[in-house]
Order: C-alpha cells, then sequence, then structure tokens
C-alpha cells in the first residue's frame, strides 16, 4: 500500500476517531502519563508499518506510539530476529515465539512479567486468572512468564469435505462410518460421478505434501483414532502413536485403500491438488482447512454445474485437529526497554475490551459500527475490493501481537456459511479431540535431546508409512522390522524424556 493510501485512510478516519476518543476517554487508561514512543520488532508476512491506523489509535489512547525497527522489505523472520538478538541492540517491544522468548528471557535478554501484571496490568492478570492452562502454558522452566500470548477464540481449524453433488447424483447418504466412507470412496472411483465416462475421478486428494499432521495420507490416521506422533491420551498418559496397535490397523487399510485407486496416486507429490483437482472436476473428498476450503465453492460454482463440496462429519467419529487457543506467539519486553511499567500497561491496554476491538475490528466507524453492544463490519469491509483479512491487516488489525482473537465475532461475519455452519456442526456433536502433547523440558539438556529423538524417530515413521502406502513393503511382512527399529533407535528413552516434560508442565 503506498503511503498516500495511508495517509488518505487515516484522513478520512478523523472525524470518526475523535468522536470515539471522546466516548470511551474515560474508560481506556493512559499506560504513560506523557507522550512515549518504543521501538518495537515485529514481523508477520510484512514488518511492522509504523503508519498503521490501529496502532496511531491505540497511541492516542495510551500515549504509547511505536515505531518499528524492520524495513518494510524485511521478509525473513527468522534471520532478522537472530541478527537483532546477536547484535544486542534489542527494540524495546519484541514480537516472537514462546521458544525464543524463554530461551533469551533466561538468558536476561527479556525481563520477567509476573511481577508487573500483578501490579500494573489487570486485564491480562484476570485473563491468566480465569484461565490457568494459558498462565501454565507461557511459564518458562524458570517459573517466569517471558511474553504476552497472542489468544484466538474457535476451535474448529480443519474439517472433512466431500463431493456432495457426487453423493447424490449416485444416491447416496454422507458417510457416518470408515466403512461407509470407503464406500463412497469405491463408488466415486467406480460410478463416475462426474458423467464423462472415464474412471478419470481422484477420490481422496491433499492439496499438502508434506507428511506432517495435516499432509497427504496423515489425516486419515484419525479414521482409525491412529497417531504417527506423540500424544496425550484420554487418560492424560503420554504414548506414542506408531507403538499402538490401532497404528498398525491404519497403515493396513491406507495401504488398501492406495492400491485400490482411492486415494490419490501423485498424494506424495502433487502440490495445489485442490485447485487442481476440484477446477478439473475429479477430486472427491479431502481433509482441510475448513474456512479457505468451504470458499472454494464460490470459485467453480460457476464452472462446474451443481457443484457442492460441502462439510461432512469425521468418518471416524473424531477429529484431531484444533487451533491452538493460547499462541505460541506474542510479545514481550526487552531488557533494555526503559519504559517497562508503561509498556506492561500498553499490553494491557490490548487485553481491554477497547484494545481487543480495535485489534479484531480495526478503526470503528470506518470498518466497524457498534450494533446492540456488538461490533459489525461495514459494508465497505465485507464487501471491498480487497479479502477481510488483507484489508484488517493493512490497517493494523488482525496482527498477532498479545492480544485475544475473537473468533466468534469477528471470522463469523465474513466466513462463508458453509464454513460457518460446518464448523458449529463439529462444536455441537463434540467431535473435536485435541491430544497434542504439551510439556516443558526440565533442563536445556532434555530439551535438545528430545528434539533429537524427535527427528530421528520422525523421519523414520514417515519414510515407512510412505513405503507401506506406495506397496514398496508389505505391512503384516515388516511391521515387527518397524517395531524393532523404534526401539533401536531408543523409543523408549524418548516416552521417558517426555514423560517428565509432562510431569513438569503439569506441577507448574
Ligand atoms: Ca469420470
Amino acid at each position: 500500500m503506498s503511503a498516500f493510501v495511508v495517509s488518505a485512510m487515516l484522513l478520512c478516519g478523523c472525524q470518526n476517531t475523535e468522536k470515539t476518543d471522546m466516548a470511551e476517554s474515560d474508560t481506556v487508561k493512559k499506560a504513560s502519563e506523557k507522550p512515549i514512543t518504543l521501538s518495537i520488532y515485529q514481523i508477520d508476512m510484512d514488518a511492522f508499518d509504523s503508519e498503521w491506523p490501529v496502532f496511531k489509535q491505540a497511541e492516542k489512547w495510551t500515549n504509547v506510539g511505536l515505531e518499528g525497527v524492520l524495513a518494510k522489505s524485511t521478509t525473513d523472520a527468522d534471520q532478522s530476529f537472530n541478527m537483532m538478538m546477536a547484535s544486542g541492540d534489542i527494540a524495546d517491544i519484541v514480537v516472537n515465539w514462546k521458544e525464543n522468548f524463554n530461551k533469551y528471557g533466561m538468558q536476561k535478554a527479556f525481563i520477567p512479567l509476573q511481577d508487573l501484571i500483578d501490579k500494573h496490568a489487570p486485564n491480562i492478570k484476570k485473563y491468566l486468572e480465569e484461565n490457568p492452562e494459558a498462565r501454565r502454558f507461557i511459564t518458562a522452566r524458570d517459573n517466569n512468564i517471558y511474553y504476552i500470548p497472542y489468544v484466538t477464540d474457535g476451535k474448529v481449524q480443519m474439517t472433512w469435505f466431500v463431493r456432495q453433488d457426487w453423493l447424490d447424483k449416485l444416491g447416496l447418504e454422507q458417510p457416518k462410518t470408515v466403512d461407509e466412507y470407503y464406500n463412497v470412496l469405491k463408488a466415486f472411483k467406480e460410478r463416475d460421478p462426474n458423467g464423462n465416462g472415464i474412471a478419470d475421478e481422484i477420490p481422496y486428494f491433499n492439496r499438502n505434501v508434506g507428511a506432517n499432521f495435516e499432509q497427504s495420507v496423515t489425516p486419515l490416521l484419525m479414521l482409525w483414532n491412529a497417531y504417527s506422533e506423540i500424544y496425550i491420551n484420554d487418560s492424560g498418559e503420554v504414548c506414542y502413536g506408531p507403538l499402538e496397535p490401532q497404528f498398525k490397523e491404519a497403515v493396513k487399510n491406507i495401504a488398501k485403500w492406495y492400491k485400490e485407486g482411492l486415494i490419490d496416486e501423485e498424494i506424495y507429490t502433487r502440490s495445489n491438488a485442490r485447485e487442481t483437482l476440484l477446477s478439473n472436476n475429479t477430486g472427491g473428498s479431502t481433509h482441510d482447512w475448513c474456512g479457505s476450503t468451504a470458499a472454494v465453492n464460490n470459485i467453480y460454482k460457476d464452472k462446474i454445474p451443481g457443484f457442492n463440496f460441502a462439510v461432512m462429519a469425521p468418518p471416524g467419529g473424531e477429529e484431531h485437529s484444533s487451533r491452538t487457543q493460547i499462541g505460541r506467539n506474542g510479545w514481550g519486553i526487552a531488557a533494555s526497554n526503559k519504559y517497562p511499567e508503561e509498556t506492561i500497561k500498553y499490553f494491557d491496554f490490548w487485553f481491554s475490551p477497547e484494545g481487543i476491538r480495535l485489534a479484531n475490528f480495526g478503526i470503528e466507524g470506518e470498518d466497524y459500527t457498534m450494533a446492540d453492544g456488538k461490533a459489525v463490519f461495514t459494508d465497505s469491509v465485507l464487501n471491498g475490493e480487497k479479502d477481510v483479512v488483507t484489508h484488517l491487516r493493512e490497517k493494523g488489525a488482525q496482527r498477532t501481537i498479545g492480544t485475544r482473537q475473537l473468533y466468534e465475532e469477528y471470522e463469523v461475519q465474513w466466513l462463508d456459511p458453509i464454513a460457518r455452519d460446518g464448523a458449529q456442526m463439529y462444536l455441537d456433536n463434540d467431535y473435536i479431540k485435541d491430544r497434542s502433547f504439551v510439556g516443558l523440558p526440565v533442563s536445556d539438556e532434555d530439551a535438545k535431546a528430545a528434539s533429537a529423538y524427535y527427528a530421528d524417530l520422525n523421519t523414520y515413521v514417515r519414510e515407512q508409512m510412505q513405503k507401506w502406502v506406495l506397496g514398496a513393503e508389505d505391512v503384516d511382512e515388516t511391521y515387527d522390522d518397524f517395531i524393532s527399529g523404534l526401539k533401536q533407535m531408543k523409543v523408549d528413552d524418548y516416552i521417558a524424556l517426555m514423560k517428565k516434560s509432562r510431569e513438569n508442565y503439569i506441577s507448574k
């Protein structure tokens, strides 16, 4: 965006924001008696822009202005962060990740925040009191808190999708069990639902070619309640997925499905499968981000008559993906910052109702208006030239600073109804079972050992899974060897280490 557009937006926002100032001057407390300007290191996709209207508004209310330290052209977050830390010239406020805050905090580059929160940040204090899990999550090994997290609402992240118009055409219902899902994929393969007389349908595909949780065939593990990594079971025990019997059952079935042509032959290599296979009317079903996948309906409905890519309930009865509620990202205060008290008060503003509204919705009067106590986006945001997220981010809203994202009131306003209703269906039926592992290593040595084990085991499991799925090796014939391989790689030591880390976390 050009400087001209930014200043034009500021100008046209003047009247409205001044009105807001008067209305809310009583409720927002100044973070500093005198106006001050603090430097900030922040980059999420693009670097902090000192002209963002949202932060200008915050400055009016709090007396604290921010000046970005990165050039607008900066693109490499890791490199720019490492360079700053190595230089010793650290911005007053730093936006980054939990791991870095804890590491450099314990080296005294960032200050502990818990006492400052107690004394000067009533909104953050209240949030942490009401959410003890959040407090535990952001507490470092030395019991200090080095960052205020970006907290997201809304649990549903990914869902299953199926071509509803194909089901209708074949006289089939949405599958409710794994066997029914298998039968649907089989029917897609054999009964020509796209009607071109060729068996060109690709029943299951995934646009992500890697081997992580959300990629390639890995979501299919969920159908048998299997995991490919460490997780916490329903009794709270630390388990390693590939050692469990359901893992074997899952990979056996996935290999069978692949052999029968129910899974994209190019599942490990085809990038952009969602776009390619939906636009050419051959893709049948996937597991993917709910919002962006539901949005494909608008893209293809004119091109493909009847096109309907619908959210379906998880055929295995469970959904293992979940939005991380408490962010690994957030902001902290450099040891060299001369205004720690003012800074924590400024941070607290972003946890106040006014700050949260500003961070989520932008500028009142321009981007949203209040109706019945709720912020409602203006028509220029909802139906503007740019999509809602781009519009808001260019104003400085929806940035991953230490604040709270209000999913219910924010995303719901512009999400495609297919995504909105689909996400609601997942919530209403309690499908989401988040069993992801969270721990806190007791020492640096433990942390290093755990990541070394993780990397080795993970590579081994992924490679073996791929051999099985592609049919290079038979699951029954090689499964025992696989288990001995894990044991040789000291999987039991790894599990013991993770249990120790988990116990340490729970004890906080
Ligand atoms: Ca066909």
